[in-house]
């Protein structure tokens, strides 16, 4: 308990220095005392040695503080189309998260819903099983499906395929950077899903190609990302040509003050469930690689890829240069990288994560922007190569790895002087 508190002291205030974007707080000016470089080092190198003093203490690091979360129910329980269960099954989930097992059956009665949770949780099975259940069950539902990236489009749309096999209807993904006009065809078909970003959505709209009068169901995801990117005008547009009378399931990892207001303007008495329990996974060690002064740290990059447990890497980058710059260097080491990044094409990303998830390259170089929301099952490390700018994306970086029952790692370059 009292290493549960000492941690929960550390993440505050991590998150108070985060931020007010100091790299100069205090606790910033006491880490350069001890010759620290920026108050982002100081609070990873906290994070560091309260994992030490709990080694020295117990002797090993404990696996967990969590309680074992028991579901109140199984997928059997639950009202559902029966070639939809074989399909979860088939999918080996056995047992639903703690945001299935608290949004399923309230989604399923048709109320709206606030799901305060992140990914890795299980959330987008969360909206599409009790949505797929919906369109087997009212022929001619229709279903939005808002997402702040192209690849958490794509991501969930393949989701969607998995649940949805048999079963006799389509999902479409409609994004920015890809060609407008197959999707424009593929909206002639009126699939039942359509899952697509703000932007291109909109564009869609306008152009008279998707028409939102049949759609009686919306879900946001990520919406607090979808913020973040400068989407809220995008997204009011969007829900401003819904007809009132509809069914809402909003998912955020954050709660703010723009997002209670999405919430008030848009959703009907939602329940709002929150899974959000804890700063960091505990599947995730972190640690800090400390630069020497006069020592390049691409050297050392490419040093420590070398090692076979470094097996699926991803390494993140502050800018979409910087990114694209590293993955090629790696490769003239004989390291096979690949990139993501706004720069690239919506193939050209889709081409990298294949090739990343597939195991064909090994490592795989981002920025922030570009991974959120992944699901990348196994990544065995998480290499911060330039510091994140803020908390958040640091807590967004560390968990991509240490899912579901893996133990993951997470190494923080920081320079010395
Ligand atoms: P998400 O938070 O929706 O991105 O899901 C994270 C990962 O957990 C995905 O790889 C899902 O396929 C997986 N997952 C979600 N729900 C379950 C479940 N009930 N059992 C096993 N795996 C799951």
């Amino acid at each position: 308990m009292a290493d549960a508190r000492i941690r929960r002291a550390h993440m505050r205030k991590a998150r108070t220095l985060f931020r007010k974007g100091s790299r100069r707080g205090a606790a910033g000016r006491a880490a350069s005392h001890r010759g620290a470089v920026t108050a982002a080092e100081a609070v990873i190198a906290d994070g560091v040695a309260y994992v030490a003093a709990v080694s020295a203490r117990s002797g090993r690091r404990k696996p967990t503080e969590e309680p074992v979360f028991v579901p109140e129910h199984t997928f059997s329980d639950f009202d559902i189309n029966e070639h939809l269960k074989k399909n979860i099954l088939a999918r080996k989930y056995e047992l639903p998260t703690p945001i299935q097992d608290k949004a399923i059956p309230h989604a399923l009665l048709g109320q709206d819903v606030v799901g305060l949770a992140e990914t890795g949780t299980g959330k987008t099975a969360a909206f599409l099983i009790p949505l797929i259940d919906k369109v087997m069950k009212q022929k001619g539902e229709r279903i939005l499906v808002m997402a702040p990236t192209r690849e958490l489009a794509v991501q969930i749309e393949k989701e969607l395929a998995g649940f949805a096999r048999g079963l006799g209807f389509r999902g479409m993904v409609a994004v920015g950077g890809a060609n407008i006009g197959p999707q424009i065809s593929q909206l002639k078909h009126e699939p039942a899903f359509v899952i697509g970003t703000p932007g291109r959505l909109k564009d869609l709209m306008e152009r008279r190609a998707l028409n939102l009068s049949g759609f009686g169901t919306v879900v946001l995801d990520e919406a607090d990302r979808m913020l973040d990117m400068g989407f809220i005008d995008d997204m009011r547009f969007i829900l401003g040509k819904m007809r009132k009378e509809r069914h809402t399931l909003f998912f955020s990892a954050t709660m703010s003050k723009d997002i209670e207001r999405l919430i008030g303007d848009f959703l009907t008495s939602p329940v709002v469930i929150s899974v959000k329990k804890r700063d960091t996974p505990s599947s995730v060690d972190q640690d800090v690689v400390r630069i020497p002064s006069g020592k390049d740290k691409f050297e050392v990059l490419a040093e420590m890829l070398k090692d076979r447990a470094f097996s699926r890497v991803l390494v993140f980058g502050r800018t979409k240069f910087g990114v694209e710059k590293l993955a090629k260097a790696l490769s003239r080491r004989h390291i096979h990288a690949e990139s993501i990044h706004g720069n690239k094409t919506h193939g050209a990303r889709i081409r990298a994560l294949e090739a990343f998830k597939s195991g064909k390259v090994s490592v795989l170089v981002a920025t922030d922007v570009a991974a959120r929301g992944l699901d990348i099952p196994a990544v065995s490390h998480v290499i911060n190569y330039d510091l994140p700018s803020t908390y958040e994306d640091y807590i967004h970086r560390i968990g991509r790895t240490g899912r579901a029952t893996l133990k993951g790692k997470a190494l923080t370059f920081v320079q010395g002087r």
